[in-house]
């Protein structure tokens, strides 16, 4: 489930039948002391626009994420693949999927 609200991106990704993974876009300088797990809760019902069902959290950071496409990937028969050509979100999980595609396929650009 994702939500792109006026107070930031908000992410709920499944890692198993019980288990999932979080994301709310929060200001860097905001520390996980500030982001009690009822905060938490809240927040990710208004930015998806429903009630979530809350569950213990294991696990909390804030977390700095950028994405970067550099430009040119390729020095004669140097090739740049993957996280070094084009660093996205873990948010996007899909990363590993486009090393794996680089390495096969590598760009010309
Ligand atoms: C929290 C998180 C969740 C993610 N979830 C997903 C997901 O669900 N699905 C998905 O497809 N992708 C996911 N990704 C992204 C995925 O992990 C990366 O996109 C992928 O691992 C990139 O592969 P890579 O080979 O380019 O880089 P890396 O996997 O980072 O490999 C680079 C390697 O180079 C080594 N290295 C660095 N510097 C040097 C040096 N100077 N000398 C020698 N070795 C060096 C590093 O130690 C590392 O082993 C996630 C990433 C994060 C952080």
């Amino acid at each position: 489930m994702l939500a792109v609200h006026s107070y930031g991106f908000a992410a709920r990704i499944t890692r198993g039948p019980e288990a999932s993974r979080l994301y709310l876009q929060c200001p860097l300088t905001d520390t996980a002391d500030q982001w009690p797990d009822e905060r938490v809760w809240d927040e990710l019902g208004t930015r998806f626009g429903e009630p979530v069902a809350p569950g213990p959290i294991t696990s909390k950071q804030v977390v700095p994420l950028r994405g970067v496409v550099f430009s040119p990937v390729r020095h004669g028969r140097l090739f740049l693949l993957g996280d070094a050509a084009h660093l996205i979100s873990p948010m996007g999980a899909e990363g590993m999927s486009l090393a794996l595609h680089d390495a096969r396929r590598p760009r010309c650009g």
